[in-house]
């Protein structure tokens, strides 16, 4: 699978607390580390890790931490011919992690803000590909840019709105697998969703508003698949959760590097594996498993396999 993602680089700055400070609150961290991240180098890494071939697009900074983050993704085997360099700072992302393994995220967008329409057209456009994964961490019309182009080069489009953000009609209609979590299909539908059945009705109603299929992620409660034909849940792994920082983004990474088009299944559980692994362990791309190892999990966890099931009523036994 050759797979170009448009997205966003960004040095993690993380400190692990033993609980999050309250407004005016000083508190002392547990220890600080320098951590390659960003949504997009993030779910490209993923990508690349569980085996496709994988071309970033996106821009760094004129600061120390630019060629740090271009070396970083190289060593996964990732492209980085199509980065570009922007005058000012970086990408950066404060991240702090209580002793529950939950993450609160300031980002300071730095060149991410400055790749432009234009800049993703004329990489894109020179690219060969098969799949797009775009997010919402450099411009909203640089993202919808890339959509564009893709769908025009009849690549499958992968679409993850976050940081959340509404989504125009016509882009919506461009995406072929949209995934959102809980907060960003709230946010998209423009209302509140609480219960099981309304994320169930949810992806159904982001299938219906033009999206070809919809991954809705919940966190330890699994995902949910949707498109026109069917509606899936599937359970998420059983595991100790250290840190969900990039649970999402390994979650469509590997999606992304082995869903063909046909049947979801192999590819949700593949991904739910992934996934799993990642919030095992700490940080972003430190977390993020290679393809061997998520073929072993799923190999040694054959009693907890998440079970397929047509979503039926809005009970959802995660047992
Ligand atoms: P995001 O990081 O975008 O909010 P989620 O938290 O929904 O995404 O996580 C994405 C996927 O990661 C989930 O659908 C699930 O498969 C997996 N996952 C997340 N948290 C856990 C957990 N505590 N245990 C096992 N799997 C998890």
């Amino acid at each position: 699978m050759n797979i170009v993602v448009v997205g966003s680089m960004n040095m993690d700055v993380v400190n692990r607390v033993s609980h999050h400070p309250r407004p005016g609150e000083t508190i002392k961290g547990k220890g600080t580390s320098y951590i390659p991240g960003g949504k997009g180098a993030n779910q490209a890494v993923a990508a690349a890790r569980a085996g496709a071939s994988v071309q970033m697009v996106g821009a760094v900074g004129t600061d120390g931490f630019g060629k740090e983050l271009i070396a970083s993704i190289a060593r996964d085997g990732i492209d980085t011919s199509k980065i570009l360099q922007k005058e000012g700072t970086s990408g950066l992302a404060f991240i702090t992690v209580n002793d529950e393994g939950e993450n609160n995220i300031i980002l300071s967008e730095g060149a991410n803000g400055k790749v432009t329409p234009d800049d993703v057209r004329t990489a894109l456009e020179n690219a060969n590909f098969d799949a797009l994964l775009v997010q919402n961490e450099i411009l909203l019309e640089s993202s919808y840019e890339a959509i564009r182009v893709a769908h025009e080069k009849s690549a499958k489009v992968f679409y993850n709105p976050a940081p959340a953000h509404a989504v125009p009609k016509d882009i919506l209609q461009l995406v072929d697998i949209l995934v959102v979590n809980e907060t960003e299909a709230s946010v998209v539908l423009g209302k509140p969703l609480n219960t099981h059945t309304d994320y169930t009705d949810a992806a159904k109603e982001l299938v219906t508003l033009g999206a070809k299929a919809v991954i809705l992620t919940l966190g330890s409660s699994g995902s949910l698949y949707a498109d026109h034909a069917l509606t899936v849940h599937v359970p998420a792994f059983r595991v100790q959760a250290v840190d969900t920082t990039a649970a999402g983004d390994t979650f469509i990474g590997a999606f992304a590097s082995v869903f063909f088009g046909e049947n979801p299944m192999e590819s949700l559980r593949f991904a739910s594996a992934a996934s799993a692994i990642a919030v095992t362990r700490s940080g972003a791309q430190t977390s993020i498993p290679e393809h061997g190892e998520i073929v072993e999990f799923l190999q040694s966890s054959v009693e907890t396999l998440p079970h397929f099931e047509r979503w039926e009523s809005s009970h959802v036994d995660h047992d």
